[in-house]
């Protein structure tokens, strides 16, 4: 198999100008990755720039009320990638050390997931740098509203469509959605997805991303003749992605025998109680003090023996240090970025050891249901859950299928299939409406 060149192209000028805006180890990763891909798909140097850097990137200082009666500014941000197809489309992140580069990278990988799916949106990303851990309800809530309310000059049901992501839920987005139906004396249900069913929402969002990985690695089992009661799995992250993918996983018949989240990590090589884990971390917010005696090193965790490895909490967590050492045979990659370039080469180096679902075909289960969220709610007619469900997998059917495909056609590893597909669709579609004026 042809390893990826992680060497990346030198810098243009607009690259430069743009890297104090877009600093950081995250989006020099989306900047690298795109270069490897232009490379590949020989994309002339003079069209790079065109389609790597993001259209609009916006900061808002929102200020709030805390509930000792002093004043805080919260500082939001959102990065809007292309609207060449359609509005951009991407979740908002409430993290304390968030910033302008990270959420660029992440509007870039929305774009090639978005495409590859087929869904007719560019990427975008925002956020709060904010620990949501840290606030009270009311505070969340007042932090949440003035983002929202910060932003309905940039966004709208036609223009840009938020979504929940890491630290974000349905609250959230319902809080979103009442902001803006506020200032629009109207509700305006389609101006954001995720929310909660009774709010606009769609059945079978929260469990979406979940459901898709599973779904794809049941695809990735039978190529490599796994059957689901004899696997073991290994589960990082045990937020919204984290939790319904154990819990899918554990419904197939897998045994789940590794799962940590921030606060704490377990392993049992006889398996996890997966849903006594879940009801733990839906009474105390995370999986701290669920088990004393099953406690493990987390550093640890990913490379344990498994035949299935899930990252679904952080970017850049396989490494060029363990990347040498993962002994699992699928790596799905629930979280967004978290196999660095460096680990990339290292994996297509072991030559088909790790069969890598990448991120923007293995989490694109939260978008494309969020796409039916949109649907549904411009058409207001909604769907039965097993209608979404069924198009879900035969979305993320048709995607995995072009990326073996390609891959195989092309000995190139599935990560660089999967966002050809997904930059050539960009490129073509900026191609044929042209350079305006
Ligand atoms: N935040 C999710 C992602 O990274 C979902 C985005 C959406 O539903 O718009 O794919």
């Amino acid at each position: 198999m042809r390893a990826p060149v992680v060497s990346g192209a030198d810098k243009s000028a607009t690259d430069r100008q743009t890297m104090d805006l877009f600093s950081g180890p995250f989006f020099e990763q989306a900047r690298r990755q795109f270069h490897v891909i232009a490379d590949y798909l020989e994309i002339p140097d003079d069209e790079r720039d065109r389609l790597l850097l993001p259209k609009r990137a916006v900061a808002v200082a929102c200020p709030i009320h805390r509930d000792d009666g002093t004043t805080a500014v919260f500082m939001g941000y959102r990065v809007q990638h292309h609207l060449t197809m359609g509005p951009t489309k991407g979740g908002t992140r409430y993290a304390p050390d968030l910033h302008m580069g990270e959420v660029a990278a992440l509007a870039i990988s929305m774009s090639w997931k978005c495409a590859l799916a087929g869904l007719p949106y560019g990427g975008a990303k925002g956020g709060v740098a904010v620990d949501p851990h840290a606030l009270s309800k009311r505070e969340l809530e007042a932090v949440s509203r003035r983002y929202m309310q910060e932003l309905i000059p940039f966004v709208g049901a036609k223009v840009d469509v938020m979504a929940p992501d890491m630290g974000t839920n349905e609250q959230t987005m319902a809080w979103y959605m009442d902001t803006y139906s506020m200032y629009h004396g109207q509700t305006v249900t389609e101006i954001v997805t995720g929310k909660p069913v009774g709010a606009g929402g769609t059945v079978g969002r929260r469990e979406a991303t979940g459901r898709g990985v599973v779904h794809l690695v049941g695809r990735a089992m039978e190529r490599l003749q796994l059957s689901p009661g004899h696997a073991t799995a290994i589960v990082q992250g045990f937020g919204n992605v984290g939790s319904v993918t154990a819990q899918t996983l554990v419904q197939q018949g897998v045994k789940v025998i590794g799962v940590s989240d921030h606060t704490s990590c377990y392993f049992d090589k006889n398996g996890l109680d997966i849903p006594a884990m879940i009801k733990h971390a839906d009474l105390h917010g995370c999986l701290r003090g669920f088990s004393s005696e099953l406690e493990f090193d987390p550093h640890e965790l990913l490379i344990q023996k498994c035949d299935i490895l899930v990252p679904a909490a952080m970017e850049r967590v396989i490494t060029e240090k363990n990347a040498p050492h993962l002994k699992c045979r699928i790596l799905a990659e629930g979280a967004n970025g978290p196999t660095t370039p460096e680990a990339d080469r290292i994996l297509a180096e072991r030559n088909g050891e790790v069969f890598v679902i990448p991120d923007i075909l293995c989490n694109a289960g939260g978008v494309v249901v969020s796409y039916f969220e949109w649907v549904q709610d411009l058409q207001q007619l909604f769907w039965t859950e097993p209608e979404v469900r069924d198009r879900l997998n035969r979305i993320l059917e048709r995607a995995f299928q072009a990326v073996m495909h390609r891959a195989e056609r092309d000995h190139v590893p599935h990560r660089t299939a999967a966002m050809a597909i997904g930059v050539e669709k960009v490129r073509r579609a900026k191609q044929t409406r042209g350079l305006f004026p």
